[in-house]
């Protein structure tokens, strides 16, 4: 039995990674703060014995003996994360430090969430891990995206320099129960509008793209990546590669739903990307062959059903 810390286990990916660990027979600390996740998600893990809950901010140095380590906590959504930007720089930052020198000291392995974010507004398209990016280092995503990347550099260079074991994912849109009502993301949003018959709000013309992956999908990524040999540290590119336009998705959860939604155009936020598709060779050749096995239709159709019983 391997004991493991998941932080930012409360949040929609760590309550799903926290569930499955469990379910594997590890024992499993959930660290969180609470400002993006909720109780709510992991609720119904507190009657297992091997699952324990520590409410804790990762700007803070923390202390426990672990073998594993998934950093996770950081808000995703862009709602979320640019309403307290300077927060967000701290978690992604210190967080890292705080967690990389608790990686250190205990010999733990630590594998880093990272985010498809570190490409910006991408001029390669799709966007394989040796794309460096381009990123606006000033502008109202640069919190989130500079932090992330700031957050790579640790991790590689505490391999470097202190030998610490890390692993480095990039984390593409995911979406699936356990989000948020009110998170702001364009799945739970669009999901949300559709039960309850108001306008589904289109941020610009609605002809930018997203590759929307299924939480189980990259849960199993994630599980894998901890799992392979130390010289395998990253990055690797964790995401769906099936590219939708966000009013096709708008199109797909009215009609998933039955919803008399109408669509409503609103202004484009700044810096928000054209394109984004992952090249998951790397991830299919060093993950024993992971590709994602769950469609857009068929995680969408998860996600309503979740929906429908907390919203309405
Ligand atoms: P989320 O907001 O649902 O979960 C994040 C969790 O971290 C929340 O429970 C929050 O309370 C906690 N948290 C935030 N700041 C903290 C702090 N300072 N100390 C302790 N806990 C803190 O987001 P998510 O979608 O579950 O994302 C989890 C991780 O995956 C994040 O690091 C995010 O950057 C990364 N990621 C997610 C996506 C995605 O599409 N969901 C894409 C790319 C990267
Ligand atoms: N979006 C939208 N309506 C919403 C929420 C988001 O049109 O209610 C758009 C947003 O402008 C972006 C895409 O959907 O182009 C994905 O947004 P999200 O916040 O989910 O994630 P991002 O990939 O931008 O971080």
């Amino acid at each position: 039995m391997k004991k493991i810390l998941v932080t930012g286990g409360a949040g929609f990916i760590g309550s799903h990674l926290c569930e499955r660990l469990l379910n594997e027979g590890n024992e499993v600390i959930c660290l969180d703060n609470f400002s993006s996740g909720s109780k709510d998600n992991i609720m119904h893990l507190h009657d297992n014995p091997y699952f324990e809950l520590v409410r804790h901010d990762i700007t803070m140095p923390f202390f426990i003996e672990v073998d594993e380590i998934y950093n996770l906590a950081c808000p995703a959504s862009p709602i979320q994360y640019q309403k307290a930007p300077i927060k967000t720089i701290k978690t992604s930052i210190m967080g890292a430090i705080n967690m990389l020198d608790l990686a250190q000291r205990i010999g733990a392995k630590i594998l880093q969430a990272s985010t498809s974010e570190v490409y910006g507004d991408p001029d390669i398209h799709p966007q394989p891990e040796t794309y460096w990016g381009r990123v606006n280092p000033i502008g109202s995503r640069s919190c989130y995206d500079e932090g992330k990347r700031c957050a790579e550099s640790l991790f590689v260079n505490y391999h470097k320099q202190n030998n610490v074991r890390i692993k480095i994912v990039r984390i593409f849109n995911t979406y699936g129960p356990n989000m948020l009502p009110d998170d702001g993301r364009v799945v739970s949003n669009f999901i949300v509008q559709a039960l309850q018959d108001k306008p589904i709000t289109i941020y610009g013309n609605g002809n930018q793209t997203r590759s929307f992956q299924y939480v189980d999908d990259l849960v199993d990524g994630l599980i894998r990546m901890m799992g392979t040999s130390d010289n395998v540290i990253g990055p690797v590119n964790i995401g769906n590669p099936s590219e939708f336009t966000i009013l096709e998705l708008a199109q797909k959860v009215i009609e998933l739903t039955n919803s008399k939604s109408h669509i409503e155009f609103r202004e484009l936020p700044e810096d928000d990307p054209m394109q984004r598709k992952p090249d998951i060779t790397k991830a299919t050749e060093l993950l024993n062959g992971w590709q994602p096995k769950i469609n857009l239709e068929k995680g969408l159709k998860n996600t309503i059903e979740y929906f429908k019983k907390i919203v309405q």
